[in-house]
């Protein structure tokens, strides 16, 4: 049992250990010291692009960065050689003996109205292509996003009773410390095989506490209409991220594939055509596993991508239904950590 000073101690060092080997890798690739580090490049995860909003109480910081940052890791990343390739293109780009690299490839995952207001003309100011994974169940506001319910809820609240499955349990949530103890408690809970019955508990707390959580999804995520539209732009692809935006590796086979399958059917709906890319929710190795890559081979997608850290390589050709990203990180928005993080070595630190 960790009290929330020691949650709050070991976010704290894991975040300051990856921004000491940003700065290391950063002065280290200066002075020419990291050759090779990038591989064929990398594909780069997004969530929210959006001005910066001051909150105390924001748990999820690290999805959010600003389209000046996009705009300044694009304009670093192209100084520094990087192709911009679609996510569907990159196994031919792999493949071609004559690209030696290195790519840079952009996916946003969850579909959130501001990757159209805010990332968007970025992109089309660069010319890069990107691929938004849309979840369906966000799109028809069938399900919500339970990490911001959680920030709404907790953030308004002095103290959390919730039951993760074995009786409740109340938290103190008074301070900022107890907030965020609170919300890497709900977190942890939330990666076992009854996640929709704790996301249903808590959409009904949140419920009773005057928030609408599929009211907060109404407000954050593009609506079919609007992904229709931008789909239709050039440079925009949407990829499947199942419906319920549930983990995938704790579902049984059958509701594991049928979340992909009716994803895959949702997006063919909005744009015509079935997706070709998918990623899976969460995508760390708790999420998805070979059970996962083999059902997104075995339902058609050409490639799937996951949110285990690393930058791309030839031999990725063979493993295409687990390819490696690195996230575009809120907590280390600066622009000389771009080529650090594109060599994807701060991640192996921790
Ligand atoms: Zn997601």
């Amino acid at each position: 049992m960790y009290g929330p000073n020691t949650v709050a101690a070991r976010r704290m060092f894991k975040r300051a250990v990856i921004q000491g080997g940003l700065e290391a890798v950063s002065l280290l690739s200066k002075a020419g010291l990291m050759p090779g580090a990038r591989g064929m490049g990398a594909i780069f995860t997004l969530h929210h692009v959006r001005p910066a909003a001051h909150k105390d109480f924001d748990p999820v910081a690290h999805l959010t960065v600003t389209p000046e940052f996009l705009d300044q890791s694009i304009t670093k990343l192209k100084a520094d050689g990087h192709t911009p390739v679609a996510l569907e293109d990159l196994p031919a780009f792999l493949a071609n003996p004559d690209q030696t690299g290195p790519a840079m490839v952009f996916t946003l995952d969850d579909g959130y109205r501001d990757n159209d207001m805010h990332a968007r003309p970025v992109f089309e100011k660069h010319g890069v292509p990107y691929t938004i994974f849309v979840s369906g169940g966000f799109v028809d506001r069938t399900h919500s996003i339970w990490w911001e319910t959680a920030e709404h809820l907790i953030g308004q609240s002095d103290e959390f009773t919730f039951d993760y499955g074995s009786g409740e349990v109340c938290l103190p949530t008074r301070t900022l410390i107890e907030k965020y103890a609170a919300f890497d408690c709900l977190h942890k809970a939330l990666a076992c095989s009854h996640q929709d019955s704790i996301v249903a508990r808590l959409d009904a707390m949140a419920r009773a506490s005057g928030i609408s959580p599929t009211g907060i999804v109404d407000r954050e995520v593009m609506d079919e209409n609007e992904l229709r539209k931008l789909a239709a732009t050039p440079l925009a692809r949407l990829g499947a991220h199942t419906i319920g935006h549930l983990n995938l590796a704790h579902l049984a086979a059958d509701q594991m594939r049928s979340e992909i399958v009716r994803s895959s059917e949702r997006i063919a709906e909005i744009t015509g055509e079935k997706p070709q890319t998918l990623a899976y929710p969460y995508g760390d190795r708790c999420a998805a596993g070979p059970r996962e890559y083999q059902a997104a081979e075995d339902l058609g997608f050409k490639l799937a991508v996951t949110t285990n850290p690393g930058v791309l390589h030839r031999e990725d050709l063979l493993q295409r239904f687990a390819l490696r990203r690195i996230s575009l990180n809120g907590y280390y928005q600066k622009r000389r950590y771009v080529g650090a993080l594109a060599s994807g070595i701060p991640f192996a630190l921790v």
